[in-house]
């Protein structure tokens, strides 16, 4: 494969990522009731998903791709299977902190590997595109990790109280 196939591929991979990000995010935000911090800092991380698909879209179209050739439904799948697993357990507010840190981690990665193939390409426009999407995963992982310990904490009070809602 030349780099610019493998750049392609990647990019229809990063947009499959960022419909499984909106469909996780959506999802853990609906179901919160008693975190209201960290159910805001995902609205406000759902809306700039928004933003990146929207990006990403003009990424893709501005390299000629065809976009029935895209990898989106499977991750949303998989994102509904993660979503659905995750409300039966009695801690899930605490088990979304992580896995959405552990997402961020993840999508901090593709874009920075994006951004050495862009480079590599010469596709000059969308590097800094990509940059402005990482900046946006890396506040978003900084803010998880720094909340981890107040959510495991909210949580930990809630479920020793009688008659307290602790699990979302
Ligand atoms: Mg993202
Ligand atoms: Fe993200």
């Amino acid at each position: 494969m030349t780099p610019l196939e493998n750049y392609h591929d990647w990019l229809r991979d990063a947009h499959a990522m960022e419909k499984q990000a909106e469909s996780m995010l959506k999802s853990m935000s609906g179901r919160i009731d008693n975190y209201p911090d960290l159910r805001a800092r995902i609205e406000q991380h759902l809306a700039e998903t928004e933003q990146q698909i929207k990006l990403l879209d003009e990424v893709i179209d501005r390299n000629g791709i065809n976009r029935s050739l895209m990898k989106d439904a499977t991750s949303k799948m998989a994102a509904m299977g993660q979503a659905a697993g995750g409300m039966f357990a009695s801690d899930e507010i605490v088990k979304g902190a992580i896995s959405s840190y552990a997402f961020e981690q993840f999508e901090i990665a593709c874009y920075t590997s994006l951004i050495s193939a862009a480079e590599k390409v010469g596709d000059t426009a969308s590097v800094a595109v990509f940059k402005q999407i990482l900046a946006q995963e890396q506040a978003m992982a900084d803010w998880a990790i720094n909340h981890i310990p107040d959510v495991t904490e909210q949580f930990l009070l809630r479920s020793a109280a009688k008659g307290v809602e602790a699990k979302k």
